[in-house]
Order: structure tokens, then sequence, then C-alpha cells
């Protein structure tokens, strides 16, 4: 296959300009960032629509630098202590049913963020109750405590993406731990089994497919109820280079293993991302 050109599963349509500049002057506004506009996602139009929009909090600069990502690593900033409430007013004035808060490692803090992001589901639940809020974590080095805090402000989904099959860690996320992963999605559960939880693979990495089958069975013994698998594009040369565009038909032999395995929702497409559909899975799972 000619990794140069992208195949025509992967061309998209023109985003809708007028919608992209009125969320953008909101943003601007309230110094925020969101995935969407950042990363350009291909589906800003369908996510829009229905009302889901993923916020960027704790800063644009990440303590890590995962081959695959675009994130900076150069200067650290220092928290907005005005994120939480600006996070809320953006969510009224977007008029959004359903918002996924994310954020760059930050694993110089004492808690990697946690109580920020505690702040914000609050800040949001005050304002509206019925909103539904996902969180998609970093691992908090493994802090349990500091996961409580996350746990204890009720999100209705918590995410942490475990991005790629084991053997390519020390490649794709060298800070990260395969197992650790796992753990932390385990401890949601143990905290509040009300909680619903959700992970993300990437592929075109150079992983197997029967690697990725151990995966996803892997997030289902570690009770991961949601699943994502999306295919890598790198953000530039400089960045992990892509091995393979992932076919659509292979993308639904993973759905219908996934399924098989028992996660409740699974979204497999080339064009998935995290917080794809999100919504759909929180509206399935009720
Ligand atoms: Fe935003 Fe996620 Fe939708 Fe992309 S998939 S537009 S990042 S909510
Ligand atoms: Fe990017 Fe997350 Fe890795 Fe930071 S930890 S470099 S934000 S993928």
């Amino acid at each position: 296959m000619d990794i140069k050109r992208k195949p025509k599963w992967l061309r998209v349509k023109m985003n809708d300009v007028h919608k992209d500049r009125y969320v953008r002057n909101i943003l601007e506004k309230l110094s925020l960032n969101t995935v969407c506009e950042e990363a350009n996602c291909p589906n800003k139009i369908e996510c829009f629509s229905k009302k889901t929009a993923t916020f960027m909090i704790l800063g644009s600069q990440c303590s890590r630098n995962c081959r695959f990502c675009n994130v900076s690593s150069e200067k650290l900033e220092k928290v907005d202590e005005k994120e939480p409430k600006n996070v809320a007013q953006a969510t009224m004035e977007l008029g959004l049913k359903h918002v996924v808060i994310t954020s760059v490692t930050r694993d110089d803090l004492p808690d990697g963020g946690a109580k920020h992001f505690a702040k914000v589901i609050e800040s949001i639940r005050s304002k509206d109750k019925d909103i539904a809020i996902e969180v998609l974590i970093p691992d908090f080095k493994g802090d349990k405590k500091a996961l409580k805090y996350v746990v204890e402000a009720k999100p209705d989904i918590i995410n942490h993406n475990i991005e790629t099959v084991p053997r390519l860690y020390d490649d794709v996320r060298p800070q990260a731990i395969y197992k650790r992963s796992l753990q932390l999605l385990e401890e949601i559960k143990k905290l509040d089994s009300e909680i619903y939880t959700k992970s993300g693979i990437m592929v075109g990495l150079g992983e197997r497919e029967e690697e990725i089958a151990q995966t996803m069975a892997d997030l289902r013994e570690y009770k991961c109820d949601f699943l994502t698998v999306g295919q890598y594009l790198p953000p530039s040369n400089e960045h992990y280079p892509i091995q393979e565009y992932v076919t659509p038909e292979t993308f639904k032999r993973y759905k219908d293993e996934a399924l098989k395995l028992g996660f409740s929702f699974v979204a497999s497409e080339p064009l998935v991302r995290s917080s794809y559909k999100a919504s759909d899975m929180l509206a399935k799972a009720e």
C-alpha cells in the first residue's frame, strides 16, 4: 500500500467555516482550547451538530513526549484557576449536551492535575446537572489518590486510552506502562461501579491483528465498557511513521470481535477519535 497517499475513506469534506468561527470566538474570549479545533478534527461538523466538544485543560504543553502526538513539551504552564469556570461558561454558550474534558499529562503537578479535573466537572454540574460529562484522563503515574479526586466528582464516563499494543509501548509511548493503564481502568470500577469506563486504540502503527485482539481482551478483563478504534495519522514527518492504512473491512472485524468480547459500545472506523460518537455510547448504555 502507498503510505504517501491517503486512501479515499480518509478524505473528508470541508468544514463549516461559519460554525467554526462562532466556536473559535467563544473559545478565544474564555482562553480555552478544544481538541476539535486544535487538531482540526475531521468530525467537527458531526460532533458540533450533536452538541459534543472536547476541551483540553491544564495548558497546551505536556510533561511527556509520545512519538505520535503533536502536543509540545517545551515549557509547562501555570494552571489557570479560572479554567473550571470558563469551561462551564463555554459549555453553556455552545449549548453542549455532552462535554469531553481532556488534558495534557502534568507529571510535574503533585496530583497530576486531578483536583483541577474535579473542579471542572463540579463547575459544569453547578450550571446544569443534566449535561453528560466524559473525562479523558492521563495515568496520574498510577497514583490512586489522584484518581479518586476525579472519580468522586462523578463524571458519567472516564476514558483512558491504552493507545497501542504492549509490544509497541517503548517506541510509541515510552513514558507510559501498559499494565498501569489497565489497572487504572480497573481501579475506577472498584471506586465507583456506576461510572462507565472507556479506552481507545490507534491502529496503523505496525501492530498485528492478533495483538489488537489480545489488547481488546485485556481491556475487557480490566472491566472496560466502551472502546474506540481509529486510524493513526502522523501529525508530521517528525512523528512516529505510519506503517499502514487499515482498511474499513479490518475495522469492521475489530468491531465484531470487540462486541463478542462484551464491550457495551464500540466505535471502530478509520476516522474514529477518542470522543467520536461519545453521546451515542452513553445513550446505548443507559
Ligand atoms: Fe471534537 Fe472529539 Fe468530535 Fe473530534 S471526535 S470533533 S475532537 S469531540
Ligand atoms: Fe500527547 Fe498525551 Fe503523550 Fe502528552 S501524554 S505527549 S498529550 S499523547
